[in-house]
């Protein structure tokens, strides 16, 4: 593909804003398609379309405006991407969405490819939550839909699996003790390069990101071992574009992957400050077909979340040269909502 001039992102939070900015910094235009009026990326894309994304003609018209499309959040439905995709490029492809957006499948995948997860146990039937002991204490996930800590609930004591009705296809896990959280991100260009950032140290409260540091505090072997299997899950899966492993480490200093998130990541908003080129440049520069640009970490930086109404004193407040305060323009404050993040740069 020769590269493309408009991008299309589905999707209008956060990190489509970022992807704006990024976007504007190498001259590519954006058009954001989300269902939400209030999206704050329509402060930074050069057009805005809202409607539904099962509205077949807006989709059409959206799809004819650019010359490629991504998105910022995974669970768009996969017969919208495919519909998309009969008209114009979508990075990542759909299929990885069809992997991802199932806790299960994506576990299996992983799995199979000899990269060891938590132990788990998809659950498809009201019989497989009776013959789940093994795993308690653990976690049960809804497969589909869940994002911070939604729809996932602790199992502590095999009465607790008796508890539950099946209503939902789910994945047990089991609960393990955890060493560190740690994040790479990936991106991975059209002639399959890959270009990797260092791993990330992830702080989580009630199962909500709280804090990322980068450089993360680990051992060469799990630096790079974390990058080689963030390398081999991105070109397994044919990826192009940004992506993060999310990782455990338990407490045999074992690594294990969490999850994946085919998109840009929480986590990789501190490589706006930190680094020569942030996950959302290398993002736009991979989708759209531009030259490729090797990540250097510039500083060590931490980003620290704003939940809620947290972001209301951020607003008051002044900030030092080394502090980097990304308000997200939302405009509800709502409990557990990510409003906005703070980075700090270790001048
Ligand atoms: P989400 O899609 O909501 O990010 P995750 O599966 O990443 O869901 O879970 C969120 C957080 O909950 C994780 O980052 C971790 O802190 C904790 N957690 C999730 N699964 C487990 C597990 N099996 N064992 C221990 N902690 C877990
Ligand atoms: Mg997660």
């Amino acid at each position: 593909m020769s590269q493309a001039k408009v991008l299309g992102i589905i999707g209008g939070g956060q990190l489509g804003s970022m992807l704006c900015q990024a976007a504007k910094k190498v001259n590519i235009k954006t058009v954001i398609y989300c269902d939400d009026k209030n999206a704050p990326a329509q402060n930074f894309s050069d057009q805005f379309i809202n409607s539904s994304y099962e509205n077949i003609n807006k989709i059409n018209e959206f799809s004819n405006l650019v010359d490629v499309v991504t998105f910022e959040f995974e669970n768009i439905p996969v017969p919208t991407l495919e519909i998309i995709k009969k008209i114009k490029p979508v990075y990542p492809d759909p299929q990885v969405n069809f992997i991802i957006q199932n806790r299960s499948r994506e576990k299996d995948f992983i799995n199979k490819l000899g990269i060891k997860t938590v132990n788990y146990k998809n659950i498809n039937s009201a019989e497989d939550l009776n013959q789940a002991d093994q795993l308690v204490p653990g976690i049960l996930k809804t497969t589909t839909l869940g994002y911070d800590g939604k729809g996932q609930v602790v199992i502590n004591e095999t009465d607790d699996l008796k508890k539950i009705s099946f209503e939902n296809e789910y994945i047990l896990e089991e609960k393990i003790k955890l060493n560190k959280e740690i994040s790479v991100i990936v991106t991975r260009y059209q002639n399959g390069e890959c270009v990797l950032y260092d791993p990330i140290e992830n702080i989580h409260h009630d199962q909500i990101l709280d804090t990322s540091t980068v450089p993360a505090k680990v051992d060469g072997d799990i630096i790079r071992l974390s990058k080689d299997y963030a390398k081999t899950l991105a070109t397994k899966l044919n990826y192009i574009g940004t992506m993060c492993v999310e990782y455990f480490i338990n407490d045999q200093k074992e690594l294990l992957v969490n999850e994946i998130a085919p998109r840009v990541h929480n986590s990789g908003h501190l490589t706006i400050n930190a680094y020569n080129i942030s996950q959302f440049e290398s993002h736009v520069r991979a989708v759209c077909n531009l030259e490729k640009i090797e990540p250097k970490l510039k500083i060590n930086a931490q980003m620290k979340n704003i939940i809620g109404e947290d972001i209301f004193k951020y607003r008051e407040q002044k900030f030092k040269s080394n502090e980097y305060f990304f308000d997200y323009l939302k405009t509800e404050a709502k409990p557990k909502r990510k409003m906005g993040h703070l980075t700090t740069t270790q001048d």
